[in-house]
């Protein structure tokens, strides 16, 4: 069936103004939130949306959830134990909700997108007053009001590709922001479930990526981080030529001095953007590529559409454009099917690669994907050993494989102080790698030169 994409349109964006000052008037309106946020960055993202949104209702945010009047709880679904995590979670609530009468629960976020799931929760969960889908995120002042009236609880989940323009955002930090390009995934990769819960691509209107990003910059923003579930299919929806390199170009002349991006898909990966990259002045030199498997008929039956011959090339290809570039990656073990030979095709590719940093994960299957249902599903202990051996071995390579930036000079964009002393700070550098460096609160927020002297764990230290 042909799914329709829909831009928020001025009509709907009035009636959730709409919405946003009826509760303003309210009575019996939270005084206070928390958002509990689960999974990646687009959720994080989410999370700013929503909190935006309560904020222009007059709802502010609480310390922390003990405290809060209204509990939202933006979920994830990629993997069995973050669900599992949310719920116990929620479970723990209705002991704080005896305390507190008047406590409001929301549930939203993937999880409750998933075919029959929010149905599934309310009947088990009865105490929640309001589960919505991500599509359904733009009309939560809507959905909001309806739950301060209902008796019983409310509940929207739609299955249609929305395009949400003109949210409110109240962003988590002053001097980093994130900025959505795209949403959703054609891709199917036969373990993910992201395709069924955020819909197909859809590429924002360029000229609204670079309005907002101009402000941002004019505001301050020192870094942004460009979203989406496969970035470099940036634009293949759009009709008027645009693509990821291009709106990097756009992007990149706007002066913001700081550039990532994520998530990238190894088949999208073209020389073009890697050129792009390479010519560049503010899109910072370092590239999230998730291999997943280093096994080709892993890769097959995962549905990736490369080989592991095709992604060492991209590796090389961006090494040599870009010397020194930082790479981190995602990798999966325990898929069905993988032999003892599969996984150690993934451990010789993690050799030869030497990423930066790896996100390593068990393979988690979810309900409704293709992998759910492959025969050869790997007994828990079989995964767990192998994810030991995969970790060990990375951790050894990336000790090893930082040690390249030791005597050279940073730039380091600071997030805080260390957790360790407070006459330390710390902060991303160029590469994506973590610095701690001598500083103060009054640093925070700025961008400091220094050289790196040193490795401690997967951090650089480094002096001023
Ligand atoms: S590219 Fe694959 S892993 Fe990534 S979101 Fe799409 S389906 Fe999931």
């Amino acid at each position: 069936m042909e799914r329709s994409i829909q831009t928020i349109s001025p009509e709907e964006a009035e009636r959730q103004r709409f919405f946003t000052e009826e509760i303003r008037s309210l009575p019996q309106k939270p005084s206070s939130y928390f958002v509990v946020t689960y999974g990646c960055q687009m959720n994080a993202h989410d999370s700013e949306k929503i909190a935006g949104m309560l904020e222009g209702m007059g709802i502010h945010e609480a310390e922390s959830r003990e405290e809060a009047d209204f509990v939202i709880f933006n979920t994830c679904c990629v993997r069995e134990n973050a669900e599992r995590k949310a719920l116990g979670n929620i479970t723990w609530l209705k002991e704080v909700r005896k305390r507190n009468p008047n406590l409001m629960i929301a549930v939203c976020g993937c999880m409750i997108q998933e075919p029959g799931m929010a149905e599934v929760i309310l009947r088990q969960y009865r105490f929640i007053n309001l589960a919505f889908g991500t599509s359904n995120l733009h009309k939560f002042p809507e959905l909001l009001y309806r739950a301060l009236n209902a008796n019983s609880n409310t509940v929207a989940v739609e299955d249609r590709d929305v395009i949400p323009e003109d949210l409110p955002i109240v962003r988590a930090r002053k001097e980093f922001a994130y900025v959505t390009v795209m949403y959703g995934c054609n891709n199917f990769c036969s373990y993910c479930i992201v395709p069924y819960v955020r819909g197909r691509e859809r590429s924002r209107d360029p000229e609204r990526i670079l309005r907002e990003a101009g402000e941002l910059c004019e505001n301050g923003v020192r870094e942004i981080m460009l979203l989406g579930q496969n970035v470099n299919s940036y634009g293949k929806d759009l009709q008027d030529g645009t693509s990821f390199p291009s709106l990097l170009r756009q992007l990149d002349a706007l002066g913001i001095p700081r550039i990532r991006f994520m998530t990238s898909h190894p088949k999208d990966l073209s020389d073009e953007l890697i050129e792009t990259m390479a010519g560049a002045k503010h899109i910072l030199p370092q590239f999230h590529l998730p291999v997943q498997s280093g096994s080709n008929s892993i890769l097959h039956a995962m549905n990736r559409h490369y080989t592991r011959e095709q992604y060492l090339d991209r590796v090389d290809t961006l090494r040599r454009a870009i010397p020194g570039i930082g790479l981190s990656t995602d990798i999966i073990v325990g898929f069905p099917g993988e032999t003892e030979q599969d996984f150690r095709d993934t451990l010789d590719l993690v050799d030869r690669v030497r990423y930066d940093s790896a996100f390593t994960f068990v393979y988690s299957p979810r309900v409704g994907t293709a992998a759910a249902s492959m025969a050869g599903q790997i007994p828990p202990d079989v995964s767990s050993r192998r994810i030991q051996e995969l970790i060990r071995l990375q951790e050894s390579l990336q000790q090893d494989t930082m040690k390249r930036f030791v005597g050279t000079e940073e730039e380091v964009l600071v997030e805080g102080l260390s957790r360790r002393s407070r006459s330390e700070v710390s902060g991303k550098g160029k590469h994506g790698i973590s610095v701690t460096l001598p500083g103060s609160e009054e640093d925070i927020g700025h961008i400091l030169r220094c050289r790196i002297t040193g490795l401690k764990n997967n951090t650089l230290t480094a002096e001023r």
